[in-house]
């Protein structure tokens, strides 16, 4: 049987600025026009995060609820996926959960704290993902379960034993970030081995580690997350110049060893999210 693959568009993110590619995603225009571009181009999830109108990531939830309803108006029917992240350091615990108020179909928890970079540590303290946990369930919303490290699987699986996330869970397996997990086949491959049986898990690498890990993803029979949130080139030394351009070439590679591409219903039915 065929194993579509879920593609997910990370498409802007709360890192990447301007100076490092013109393409970045930053207006609510432009936001919302990468979104759509991303499904039509195959993506079945959508992962957002809100810019304030100079381009800086915030966790403002009317800022993200007006950007659900630009895409919604637009016809997009991805599956949209909202960041529960701190935009790069900016928002406290209580408004990075914020965003839950709207019932998002699916939102990321990020399963424990990591050294990101050199000069930030992105906290997660477990206090804090039990209740952001909770607080999902309560409003159905399919946690997005993110890995940057070994310990935080076993974060999740202590949030599912405790019945705060419905098991086996859906994952993201974060690779390659400057303190986090490294970008290679057999951390993959010791990561994904530690997930409950049966788990949905994607994977994404950050920076050059992009599209080995799309591959690697790809051909272990997982599922994909590409956009400029995790990588701004195409290839070295060549800007991606859209959102759409990267998702364009998994959708090829994708047909080219035999597995389809997801819609965002068939992903919905995969994920156990009841369409809003
Ligand atoms: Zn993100």
């Amino acid at each position: 049987m065929p194993n579509p693959v879920v593609i997910t568009a990370a498409i802007t993110g709360s890192v990447t600025s301007s100076d490092q590619t013109p393409n970045i995603p930053l207006s609510a225009d432009e936001i919302v026009d990468a979104a759509v571009e991303s499904w039509r181009t195959g993506a079945a999830i959508v992962h957002l995060h809100a810019r304030d109108e100079a381009g800086i990531p915030t966790q403002d939830a009317a800022i993200f609820r007006t950007l659900v309803e630009q895409i919604r108006d637009c016809g997009c029917e991805a599956i949209l996926n909202l960041s529960t992240g701190s935009a790069g350091g900016r928002a406290d615990l209580d408004e990075r959960i914020a965003c839950l108020e709207q019932n998002p179909e699916m939102a990321t928890l990020d399963c424990g704290s990591i050294n990101f970079g050199d000069e930030r540590v992105f906290e997660n303290p477990f206090y804090f993902l039990r209740d952001a946990a909770s607080e999902m369930k309560s409003r159905s919303v399919v946690p997005e379960i993110e890995v940057f490290d070994s310990g935080m699987v076993q974060n999740g699986r202590r949030l599912i034993d405790a019945g705060l996330i419905d098991g086996p869970g859906v994952w993201q397996l974060c690779l390659g970030v400057k303190g986090g997990a490294t970008a290679d086949a057999q951390t993959m491959a010791y990561l994904v081995d530690r997930l409950p049986t049966g788990a949905f898990w994607s994977a994404l690498g950050v920076g050059r580690n992009q599209l080995t890990v799309n591959l690697f993803s790809l051909a272990f029979g997982g599922h994909v997350r590409t956009g400029l949130e995790d990588n701004v080139y195409y290839q070295k030394g060549v800007l991606a110049q859209s959102n759409g351009q990267l998702i364009e070439r998994i959708v090829r590679i994708a047909k080219e060893i035999g597995r389809p591409v997801a819609s965002s219903d068939q992903a919905r039915e995969m994920l156990g999210i009841v369409r809003r």
